[in-house]
């Protein structure tokens, strides 16, 4: 992006308080990636930018390019997800996902499957009673769009789909993805079959239908625990704040 002024779409992923009256906010945009840019005098009552630059926002934003941060100097505001202003319960699954988007995606390079997935992300997280699945099957959809889906097909490291046990199945963190009985090692964590299936299913159904499906618990608590390792392995993601605030 090397014009002086450029308009995009884009998601509010944070905002920091910068200097008397500014804020800085990172964005996830439709066509250029992620990026911080400053919005001067939000923090003022009476700025036009105020109503814009808060998480949860999707809007239209035009910039001038600044020294430092692309500096925001319009911007038209298409939607604002109420629901995590209105509910308490929910405020944290969004910005679970917002800090997910924010820590997986990294620079300027855009990325329109990303950007449509927190869309529909926030909007579902609104419109369905469903937290659990949608989370689970948002980081499996968001580790796929950038590259690192899990490998449940076939075993991680051979290639081979015989499993060698009917009775469970073995997922590798480090390998990324299911091992086969020759290739099992250290460090691995037995699945339920049937955890293996919901995790395809997650990752084929689209949000909007992910509550449909009806997890036991037991295949629930292998879920969040496959995803978590996984994740925090291959994406080098660490502690998430918002992670710890999640009921479920
Ligand atoms: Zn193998």
């Amino acid at each position: 992006m090397a014009e002086r002024i450029f308009k995009t779409e884009g998601l509010v992923l944070r905002t920091r308080v910068l200097g008397e009256a500014d804020r800085l906010i990172t964005l996830l945009t439709l066509n250029h990636g992620k990026f911080a840019a400053v919005a001067r005098g939000a923090r003022k009552i009476k700025s036009k930018l105020a109503a814009g630059v808060d998480i949860f926002t999707y809007g239209t934003y035009t910039f001038h390019r600044g020294r430092t941060w692309p500096i925001i100097t319009g911007l038209d505001t298409i939607e604002r997800f109420p629901w995590f202003r209105e509910d308490p319960e929910l405020y944290p699954y969004g910005s679970y996902m917002a800090e997910l988007t924010d820590r997986l995606v990294i620079g300027e390079e855009p990325s329109p499957a990303i950007f449509e997935l927190l869309l529909d992300g926030w909007r579902m997280l609104g419109e369905s009673k469903e937290k659990f699945l949608l989370c689970r099957a948002f980081e499996l959809k968001l580790a796929h769009s950038a590259g690192y889906s899990p490998c449940l097909d076939f075993c991680a490291m051979c290639g081979s789909d015989n499993w060698g046990s009917e009775k469970g199945l073995t997922f590798s963190p480090r390998e990324g993805g299911l091992l086969c009985f020759g290739c099992q090692g250290a460090g691995l964590i037995k699945l339920d079959s049937g955890t293996v299936a919901l995790a395809r299913r997650l990752l084929e159904t689209p949000l909007s239908q992910v509550k449909m499906i009806r997890p036991s618990t037991r295949q629930k608590q292998e879920l969040t625990r496959m995803n978590s390792l996984f994740l925090a392995y291959h994406l080098d993601l660490g502690d998430l704040k918002s992670r710890h605030l999640l009921s479920e």
